[in-house]
């Protein structure tokens, strides 16, 4: 394993980021590489937990011979929103200085162009840098992993459509619940390397993407950073690369994946219809039938008409919850994975800002 580090120029005086890189070299030279990164939302813990330790099993492997194609990662990718912290809370989500979503805004490149996103890097802001070095280093890659998680949440997973149904050995090794289906329209990590591989030379535009997988995997919710939890992901994302021939494993046939499989259109979003507070009548992992009652938004606290029911609009799994439990009024509440296509209407693109 050789360990390295990118180091960023701050736009400030005084400052500079430091961004380590795990890398372990193959010995079949065709197997496929691999590139894994954690926290590009600086708040998002579960991943860096679970990298902390697929990289114990991966030097294991490395020792006994085992690690077939290159894999690099990147457990805490984003050293700038780490150290956001605001008044006593981090934010890790959006660059506070351009309030842009740190998971956005990656250059929608051909694959072709990838030597021109570290060209002349200090051209660009410390973000920018940060962002163009990741892209570059999935970019060598043919699976490339993002691991997040949601506020409160299931195991699922957003795969571009182009990748289904042959991701569904990551969603069985990874015990996922759900997998959400992306239309791949928006500048967010996974969808820009995903981007530069369907565009492989300027005018190109591949349809079908055989043998390499792009995703961002929610790992349940941001408190959810346990060791026996983080281990048992790290065991099946291990799965996941022996089955891919990134590492060598005795092989232990995968359970068929039985979650639900929605594409985002499928995907209820409730809102709150006024601010209060809210009081959840479901979980996620609950399964809900029309016109269930979700949740109670205590709008006006004391009169008599002062509370709101908010109802489902259609049976479906709750995935996501928020955890907050005050709402402003039109704030996400829940996401539900339904069968049928939401009656709400959706731009193309992410769910969430
Ligand atoms: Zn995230």
């Amino acid at each position: 394993m050789d360990v390295s580090e990118i180091i960023i120029a701050g736009d400030t005086p005084g400052v500079e980021w430091r961004l380590p890189v795990f890398r372990f070299k193959g010995t079949k030279p065709e197997a496929p590489r691999t590139y894994i990164q954690a926290a590009l939302h600086a708040n998002e813990l579960p991943g860096t937990a679970l990298l902390h330790f697929l990289l114990e099993r991966l030097r294991q492997a490395e020792s006994e011979g085992g690690i077939l194609g290159d894999i690099t990662v990147v457990p805490q990718a984003n050293p700038i929103g780490a150290a956001q912290s605001h008044f006593g809370e981090l934010q890790g989500r959006f660059d506070l200085g351009t309030r842009t979503n740190f998971n956005r805004d990656f250059p929608l490149i051909a694959l072709g162009e990838r030597p021109s996103l570290v060209e002349n890097i200090d051209r660009h802001s410390a973000v920018d840098w940060l962002k163009r070095h990741l892209l570059s280093m999935a970019l060598g890659a043919e699976l490339v992993l993002d691991l997040h998680c949601d506020d409160e949440g299931l195991q699922y997973a957003y795969v571009d459509e182009t990748f289904w149904p042959e991701a569904s050995d990551l969603a069985a090794a990874l015990d996922m619940q759900a997998v959400f289906l992306s239309d791949g329209e928006s500048s967010a990590f996974e969808e820009a390397v995903a981007h530069a591989w369907k565009h492989e030379s300027a005018g190109e535009r591949r349809t079908s993407l055989p043998g390499r997988l792009s995703v961002t995997v929610e790992l349940r919710g941001t408190r959810d950073v346990y060791p026996e939890m983080a281990r048992k992901d790290a065991e099946g994302l291990y799965r996941f690369l022996a089955r891919r021939g990134v590492v060598s494993a005795e092989s232990h046939p995968l359970p068929a994946f039985g979650g639900v499989v929605a594409p985002l259109d499928n995907i209820e979003i409730i809102r709150a219809p006024e601010s209060g507070a809210i009081l959840f009548h479901k979980d996620v992992g609950e399964s809900v039938k029309e016109g269930e009652l979700l949740a109670t938004i205590i709008a006006r606290p004391g009169m008599a008409d002062g509370a709101i029911e908010i109802r489902s609009p259609q049976d479906g799994l709750i995935v996501t919850r928020v955890s907050t439990r005050f709402a402003r009024r039109r704030a996400d509440l829940m996401k539900i994975a339904c069968a049928e296509t939401s009656r709400a209407a959706r731009k193309p693109g992410t769910l969430e800002a």
